[in-house]
């Protein structure tokens, strides 16, 4: 059998039962993906040596009967989870050689489904960007190429992950989502990134932006594979304080199930001034789809939408400004070259050095908004404004079952083009943001190519803990578009 690196999730839980390869096999086959691709510098650590072993203990498991959800899967991790042993460094000098002493409880809980490491992938400095283009350890480019050849950006900040699974280096991805992070890199590339509720994985070992918005999620080139591989991350954790203590259900099942009656909102403010033609057209293609599954299409208003960027960035980098007091050049990693003329001064050149740009930008605008000044002016009003936009959803999910929206105002920025302004950057997440400060599940599917070959995707948004409703429309989705994963970039 040849291009295993090319089949899904359930083809390849199909072969492994029936014996037509071994995982060690499978494994051999990324690699060697992984190794001709270099130059897309997706990975930051490869590990091929713990995936060969990690696919050797799968084979065994394999012929004793005892495999698991992800059994034999060969995965990235994007570089913000703990990996025991393994450098984990949020792609950022100031933890250019962290190897941390515990796994954290996502990756513990792939492992012991049977999933394989083949390494930790790039992401924006700790996750905050849009690109990828901030991560320390250089640019990741999309397998992606436009229409003049050029590379693209893989989207961000789970770069890293969208361009080893679009690029066929991964079966399946760890992301994680703030405001986006999962779902914009996955629309660049065309993959499936979901999103769970908030507190469906464990936070815990994942290095934190902002915890309240936090969240890990699977990058996947089918829907299925997404439900599989979420179904594995997922689960209470007494170690995450707001981890939720609910069954995790098969996801799996909600594959392939009728639509027929369900109601999906199409909430009139993400019809924004200026939105891409293209991508508006899509909208309604999708809509139309769904419509002929049997799906209701209801118009909704959302209207505190437009409120939700401003306040994520009040509120996002109000946490990570905490979050990132413990790097001081003490506890983790880095630590600036001496003499220093006093701790203060030790702390300033560390931080001066070990941040990059838009990770100081992130931690001052926070520090401004917490500070005794400010703080009720920015960060108490953006958490009342919160608490707006997510009652805005609860109404709007009184009238509907899941609402469709785009999940980027664009495609793909060709590399050197994207955005130089940060707060232009900035609104480039207003699609994504919403969901995430409502803590709801929500995901992208890949559905076409625009004019200049790239991907554009839709997000699906549903009710608190019901997954299953978005699943489900997302595999509706995925058979009618019959999106074809073949970016133009790649060394095969
Ligand atoms: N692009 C958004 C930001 O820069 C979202 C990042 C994320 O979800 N981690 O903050």
């Amino acid at each position: 059998m040849t291009n295993l690196n090319k089949l899904s999730m359930d083809q390849v839980r199909n072969s492994l039962k029936k014996g037509e390869f071994s995982a060690v096999e499978l494994a051999k086959s990324y690699i060697q993906a992984m190794e001709k691709n270099r130059d897309l510098n997706a990975f930051i650590t490869e590990t091929s040596e713990i995936a060969l072993k990690q696919a050797e203990e799968s084979d065994k498991r394999i012929k004793a009967g005892n495999a698991g959800l992800m059994e034999g899967m060969p995965i990235a991790i994007k570089d913000l989870f703990c990996t025991k042993g393994v450098r984990t460094t949020a792609s950022s000098k100031i933890l250019e050689n962290f190897i941390p002493e515990y796994e954290s409880t996502v990756t513990s809980n792939l492992f012991s489904q049977g999933a394989v490491m083949l390494g930790k992938v790039a992401c924006d400095e700790f996750a905050m960007g849009s690109t990828t283009l901030t991560s320390f350890f250089g640019t990741v480019k999309s397998p992606w190429k436009d229409q003049k050849g050029e590379y693209t950006v893989p989207g961000g900040s789970s770069g890293g992950s969208s361009t080893a699974v679009s690029g066929f280096m991964a079966i399946g991805a760890t992301g994680t989502d703030t405001g986006g992070s999962i779902r914009q890199p996955a629309s660049f590339t065309g993959l499936v990134g979901a999103k769970p509720t908030y507190g469906r994985c464990s936070r815990w070992g994942t290095i934190a932006f902002a915890s309240s918005l936090d969240q890990a999620g699977p990058m996947t080139r089918t829907v299925r594979d997404s439900a599989i591989m979420l179904e594995a991350m997922a689960g209470y954790d007494q170690k995450d304080s707001t981890s939720a203590n609910r069954d995790v259900p098969c996801f799996e099942n909600a594959i392939g199930k009728s639509v027929k009656g369900m109601r999906i909102g199409i909430p009139k403010e993400y019809r924004v001034d200026g939105l891409n033609e293209e991508i508006s057209k899509e909208w309604d293609r999708i809509a139309q789809i769904l419509k002929d599954a049997g799906a209701e299409l209801v118009d909704i208003s959302l209207a505190t939408t437009k409120y939700a960027g401003p306040v994520y960035y009040i509120i996002a980098p109000a946490e990570a400004s905490a979050n990132l007091s413990r790097y001081d050049g003490v506890r983790f990693g880095f630590r600036a070259d001496g003499p220093f003329d006093n701790l203060d001064d030790m702390y300033l050149k560390t931080r001066s050095q070990g941040f990059g740009d838009e990770v100081q930008r992130r931690i001052l605008m926070g520090t401004y908004v917490l500070s005794s000044g400010f703080y009720d002016a920015y960060f108490t009003k953006a958490q009342k404004v919160r608490r707006l936009i997510a009652e805005d959803f609860k109404q709007a999910f009184e009238k509907v079952d899941a609402i469709l929206t785009p999940s980027s105002p664009s495609s793909a920025y060709t590399i050197g083009k994207e955005p130089k302004d940060p707060l232009e950057m900035y609104l480039s997440d207003i699609f994504t943001i919403p969901a995430s400060m409502a803590g709801l599940p929500a995901m992208n599917v890949p559905t076409n190519l625009d004019s200049n070959g790239l991907p554009l995707g839709m997000q699906l948004i549903s009710k608190h803990f019901d997954e299953n409703t978005m699943f489900s429309l997302a595999s509706v989705i995925e058979e009618a578009v019959d999106f074809q994963l073949n970016p133009n970039g790649l060394k095969e």
